[in-house]
């Protein structure tokens, strides 16, 4: 036996098998390259839906979290720890927010949205309208934002969360990109706006470029918050440090971001970033109580990664680099489309793609020819309207993308 069909078999009699998984058992990184458990090398385009930001086992974050294990792994939050303060820092620096970005550290994207919700809704209940509390949080059609009872029902993707009914009250889903949409939405309690600057899971969604900033108006108008949810979009993954940075300017800035995936570079970290007045919602000495909490959120080793990460990207100028390499993969494969009936369009920013192909065109088979011959890539949507994904860490150089390109190129030409 195999000791790829060992781990398999091992997996099955053990483990949910609530993923769809390739047969394939990775066992080694190094920044763009993957090996399996035969040994067969892969590049990296997608694999770890952006988390390893910075590449597998970047020599900088391997020292910085074997660093931190030797010294202090968690203790809780009832006692400070400096690696969380620094991660913080970090945050806020990237973000520019003019009255400061504070934030709040978790797990993961959904317990950052839902973490955002439950903040949104101290917001209603000290605003109230004229039926009272208000609590209803608006999203868009083929958003992601997570599995919880909250964020499914912010998913606007009935399979998310078929199946779990009763569902929690207040959420009222809209088309992406569509400002006259959330403009009718509103009634008189509701709170929020959340919304993916691009939104990732759907396809890469590119909305129009001004439809961020007439979502922000139409939130200062109401007194909603707008929430970008930057779980996948944040950290550097569009070339700059948050997607919202493309479309809106500081003083626009949201009321809240949530960051996950990228965000400790491969470690569970999930971060819920506030403005300074609306963080003041968590304040237990303001609001006579404790909140929010989570017992290991901030922990040490996840914080260490966090600030190593951003500290790289700004060192070794990676936002540029993102920059560059996504317009010319968008740029390479717009001009292959021209002679080529299964892509229609490439679009992103930074190092976030989307390849809309044909209908007719099977994107989980293109995935499957990618790996078989080495370049691991994802496609989304499903059957109607496939989208391939491209997501490789930010580190990667031109000449392996391009071998990585190659490869897709030479399966779309033949498939
Ligand atoms: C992945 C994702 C989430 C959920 O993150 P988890 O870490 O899987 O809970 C939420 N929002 C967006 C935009 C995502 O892409």
């Amino acid at each position: 036996m195999s000791a790829t069909t060992d781990i398999i078999q091992r997996h099955d009699a053990h483990m949910t098998i609530n993923y769809g998984r390739f047969d394939v058992a990775l066992v080694r990184g190094q920044g763009a390259k993957l090996w399996d458990a035969e040994g067969r090398e892969y590049i990296d385009l997608f694999a770890g839906f952006g988390a390893p930001i910075i590449g597998h086992c970047h020599p900088d974050l391997v020292t910085a979290v074997t660093e931190q294990a030797q010294k202090l792994w968690h203790v809780g939050n009832l006692f400070h720890t400096e690696p969380q303060t620094l991660a913080a820092e970090r945050i806020a620096h990237a973000a520019q927010w003019p009255g400061g970005a504070k934030s709040f550290f978790c797990h993961a994207g959904a317990d950052a949205n839902e973490a955002a919700i439950k903040l949104a809704r101290l917001h209603g209940h000290q605003n109230p309208g004229p039926n009272g509390k208000r609590y209803k949080t608006i999203s868009a059609t083929q958003s992601f934002h997570g599995r919880s009872f909250a964020t499914m029902r912010a998913t606007a993707n009935a399979k998310v969360s078929e199946g779990f009914e009763p569902w929690l009250p207040g959420f009222t889903n809209v088309p992406f990109n569509d400002i006259a949409a959330i403009e009718n939405a509103i009634d008189d309690q509701t709170i929020a706006v959340i919304v993916e600057p691009i939104q990732g899971e759907g396809g890469v969604n590119m909305p129009d470029p001004d439809y961020l900033a007439n979502v922000r108006a139409l939130c200062d108008q109401h007194d909603m918050l707008l929430i970008c949810d930057e779980v996948w979009t944040g950290c550097g993954r569009t070339g700059k440090w948050f997607a919202h940075q493309h479309f809106l300017t500081p003083e626009q800035c949201p009321d809240v971001m949530t960051l996950a995936k990228g965000a400790g570079g491969g470690l569970p970290v999930g971060v819920m970033v506030a403005s300074a007045k609306v963080a003041d919602l968590f304040d237990h000495r303001k609001m006579g109580g404790v909140k929010h909490a989570t017992t290991l959120g901030g922990n040490c080793l996840g914080m260490a990664a966090t600030a190593c990460l951003f500290n790289v990207i700004e060192r070794d100028g990676l936002l540029d680099h993102a920059t560059q390499l996504g317009k010319h993969i968008v740029d390479r494969l717009n001009a292959f489309a021209q002679n080529n009936s299964n892509v229609t369009q490439a679009r992103g920013h930074g190092l976030f793609i989307g390849i809309e192909l044909a209908d007719d065109c099977d994107g989980s088979a293109v995935v499957k020819n990618c790996m078989e011959q080495g370049v691991l890539i994802n496609a989304t949507r499903g059957k109607s309207s496939p989208v391939l994904r491209l997501a490789p860490p930010l580190v990667i150089d031109q000449p392996l993308l391009d071998r990585g390109l190659d490869v897709l190129e030479n399966v779309l030409t033949n498939d």
